[in-house]
């Protein structure tokens, strides 16, 4: 979109020890070695390993990110991490919403919203996902569902500095399916219009990432979608040579 900075960004789920900081050095050098002038880049981590891999991008232009936070600062939630937490392990954002999150701990959209005003709190951008099951999809409803999610994830403080919108297809994430190029375009699109329907002029400005299967050979035809910012990337984030390639698409 003009005017806008894409973003590539990474999603390493509940994968990565202390054995995975050497791909992200790769990662964080291969930005440093001129990737930068195409693309932000974020990979977000499991909490285990956000100090130690802020750490080890200090020196690059990677920024490292949190997978989920808790909507509150701190209290009795024992193996809950709040957004303060990160931020202080070393964390420039979070993902919220991940479609993950929805299913395996039944977030919902007021759930959502409320991770995304404590990353705000704690001075993290948030990475908001939603995207439509494949029941909604052949059911003809993925764009009501988006219009849904939006209205009820996304806080009405919302501003292009402190918010990036990742649209991601359930039925896309790690499946190896991807939507079609009308599809992705549609959607996106939608997204767009009920953002600026939402929030304004500032949506204009919102990073909206595409995720679902984004690898190498298939991110120069995603990204060179209308209303694409850049991906959201989640198994091919964890080796280096697949999520540069990727950055590499622009
Ligand atoms: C994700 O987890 O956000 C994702 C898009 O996963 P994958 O790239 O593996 O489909």
């Amino acid at each position: 979109t003009p005017g806008i900075r894409p973003l590539v960004a990474g999603n390493w789920k509940m994968n990565g020890t202390s054995a995975s900081l050497n791909e992200l050095l790769a990662i964080g050098n291969g930005f440093m070695a001129g990737l930068d002038a195409k693309a932000d880049a974020l990979i977000c981590v499991p909490a285990t390993l956000l100090a130690r891999a802020a750490d080890t991008l200090e020196s690059t232009p990677v920024k490292a990110g949190g997978e989920d936070c808790h909507a509150k600062e701190n209290g009795a939630h024992t193996g809950d991490i709040s957004a303060e937490m990160l931020k202080d392990a070393g964390a420039s954002s979070v993902i919220v919403g991940h479609s993950e999150r929805r299913t395996d701990h039944g977030e919902t959209d007021a759930v959502v919203h409320a991770k995304a005003e404590a990353a705000w709190r704690a001075g993290l951008t948030a990475v908001i996902c939603i995207g439509e099951t494949r029941a909604e999809r052949e059911g003809g409803a993925t764009l009501d569902i988006l219009s849904r999610q939006i209205e009820g994830s996304v806080p009405q403080a919302a501003t292009p500095e402190t918010t990036v919108i990742a649209y991601e297809p359930v039925w896309a994430i790690g499946t190896g399916l991807t939507p079609t190029v009308d599809d992705v375009a549609e959607a996106h699109a939608h997204i767009r219009k009920q953002l600026a329907a939402k929030l304004g002029e500032s949506a204009s400005k919102m990073r909206i990432l595409y995720g679902g299967s984004v690898k190498p050979s298939n991110a120069s035809e995603l990204l060179s979608i209308a209303n694409v910012d850049g991906a959201l990337v989640g198994g091919a984030s964890l080796k280096a040579v697949d999520f540069l390639g990727i950055a590499e698409a622009y």
